[in-house]
């Protein structure tokens, strides 16, 4: 019967069948409009008007897609009644869909003999203008009964009832795309900005590779994340930390070319196992006991730290969430993260080596101003004493002269060592001066504390004879102490403290004397 007649012109004896006709399609529209109301989004808005189709066709299967016509990529497709085992079934009956739109067929009906084997065998099919940039198709198959035009004509009111509904809820998708991707583009800005800014701060290497590692995570959604060193004399490559897994967990020593961090750090580029812990080359944490409650890998990425042409180690990010993986294109944004890591290594590495003196290890001189200036403001703050002592070996020319510049050498290594192991760690600082004088900075400390530190120096300086090349040698040291007074500027305290130092060794070296004495 024909669906699309005005009720005048159907012959009396059909009026009343078709009418009943005409309300079914009725309620369908009504229906269908109800899914559109509800459903916004397109996957919910699909599947119900699919479902809803399949029932009201009583057939097995039901099918829509639509593309942009402009950008055919943009695709969106979905079957009902479809097993998805059934993989050949699924793709020849997209293929079909995907023809209808792309050649714009008319609304067509098949039934062919089931005993073809060809599928579907059976469909009604048509194809729909969406809007003016999308065009779709929508298919019902699998019944016993064959399809004819009445069923075209209720899938062209499906089709023209859920159009404006699939275009909003596409558009909705692709501005909801746009955004994740716009928000992405903005983290990775302000992430790279932020991390500029902290590499400006002087700040430990290890606090600041967490801080760039904590950021990054967010930057590529995965939930852990840890830092491997190499020592390349022992051939280890260790964790040093970790985040998102406890410790303990995490703790793995690997050599190069073991396990995945290994294998990156020996083939010098990235890794990216998308099967995280049934790769081959992964290996299981330490216990090795299958843990219910530790969930296990399903995406990680291994990128190697090269210094210099050096492996320095190696940065593993993995994932035990489906939904969090490293894609290839987030893989480079984490290889940006890894030279940023190698820049924080290297900068840590050059302020080592301008606040070092290379020959003892001890605080340079840059160093030692710096710190005092930060002692004397917090001792004036808290008004609690502090003291500096300068140190000077006696007759050291003298001693190069005879002995050689290597025998010299040593002594300033030798004493460096002694006065290491005088002072309280990380309370007092020594550092050396220049040329053969050492300076301590003694927060707490009052005159009468500082000569008895310097005394106890110079007396185990005195006692202490060196091997060099078979001679037994020794050296003594003279020093200079003084106490921090109100008003005093940096270079005045420093003066006053030399000025002592000088009245030792005018009265004779081998002693330490204070500058209130004078
Ligand atoms: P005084 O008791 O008055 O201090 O006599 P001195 O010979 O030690 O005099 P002064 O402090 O002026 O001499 C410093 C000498 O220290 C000069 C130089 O030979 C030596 N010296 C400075 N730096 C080094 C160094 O890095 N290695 C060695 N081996 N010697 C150094
Ligand atoms: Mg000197
Ligand atoms: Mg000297």
């Amino acid at each position: 019967m024909d669906l699309t007649l005005n009720l005048a012109d159907v012959p009396q004896n059909l009026k009343k069948k078709f009418l009943r006709k005409k309300l079914r399609e009725l309620q369908l529209v009504h229906r269908v409009d109800k899914i559109t109301d509800r459903c916004k989004t397109l996957l919910p808005l699909a599947s119900a008007t699919l479902k809803l189709a399949k029932k009201f066709f009583r057939c097995e299967y039901a099918a829509l897609l639509f593309t942009d016509r402009e950008a055919r990529h943009r695709q969106f497709y979905l079957a009902v009644g479809i097993d998805e085992a059934q993989n050949e079934a699924a793709l020849s009956l997209k293929e079909l869909l995907h023809d209808a739109v792309t050649h714009r067929c008319q609304g067509q009906t098949v039934n062919q003999d089931q005993s073809e084997k060809s599928f579907p065998a059976d469909y009604a099919l048509l194809h729909f203008a969406v809007s003016e940039r999308l065009s779709g198709a929508i298919l019902v198959g699998g019944r016993s009964r064959p399809w004819n035009e009445e069923d075209l004509h209720y899938l062209k009111a499906i089709a023209s009832q859920i159009d404006n509904g699939l275009e909003h809820a596409f558009l909705l998708q692709k501005y909801q795309r746009s955004r994740r991707l716009v928000e992405r583009e903005t983290r990775k800005l302000s992430f790279v900005y932020e991390i500029s800014l902290s590499l400006g701060k002087e700040e430990d290497f290890t606090n600041l590779c967490r801080r760039i590692l904590e950021s990054a995570m967010h930057l590529v959604d995965v939930n852990r994340c840890s830092f491997m060193r190499y020592n390349e004399e022992d051939d280890e490559l260790k964790t040093e930390f970790a985040i998102g897994i406890p410790f303990t967990k995490a703790n793995m020593t690997f050599r190069m070319g073991q396990g995945l961090a290994g294998s990156a750090l020996k083939e010098g580029r990235p890794i990216l196992a998308s099967r995280g812990g049934k790769d081959l080359r992964f290996i299981p944490f330490k216990d090795g006991n299958p843990d219910e409650t530790f969930p296990s890998i399903v995406n990680m990425a291994c990128i190697p730290l090269i210094v210099e042409g050096k492996p320095m180690g190696v940065l593993n990010f993995s994932s035990t969430e489906a939904d969090y993986s490293v894609t290839p294109d987030e893989l480079a944004a984490l290889e940006v993260v890894s030279q940023l890591i190698v820049l924080a290594w290297q900068k840590q590495r050059l302020y080592n080596i301008s606040i070092k003196d290379e020959l003892t290890g001890m605080y340079s001189f840059r160093f030692f101003r710096q710190r005092l200036q930060e002692e004397m403001s917090r001792a004036l703050r808290f008004d609690t004493p502090l003291s500096i002592v300068m140190f000077d070996i006696d007759y050291f020319k003298k001693f190069n002269d005879t002995y050689g510049h290597l025998a010299g050498n040593l002594v300033l290594r030798e004493f460096a060592k002694i006065l290491n192991e005088s002072v309280r760690f990380g309370i007092d600082i020594a550092a050396r001066f220049g040329g053969e004088e050492f300076a301590l900075i003694l927060p707490g400390t009052d005159e009468n504390g500082a000569l008895c530190v310097s005394e106890r120096i110079r007396k185990v300086v005195e006692n202490s004879p060196f091997e060099f090349n078979g001679q037994t040698l020794r050296v003594t040291v003279s020093g200079g102490v003084c106490q921090l007074e109100p008003g005093m500027m940096l270079d005045d305290f420093v003066k006053e403290a030399d000025r002592a130092l000088y009245a030792a060794k005018e009265g004779g070296r081998n002693r330490i004397l204070c500058c209130s004495s004078l």
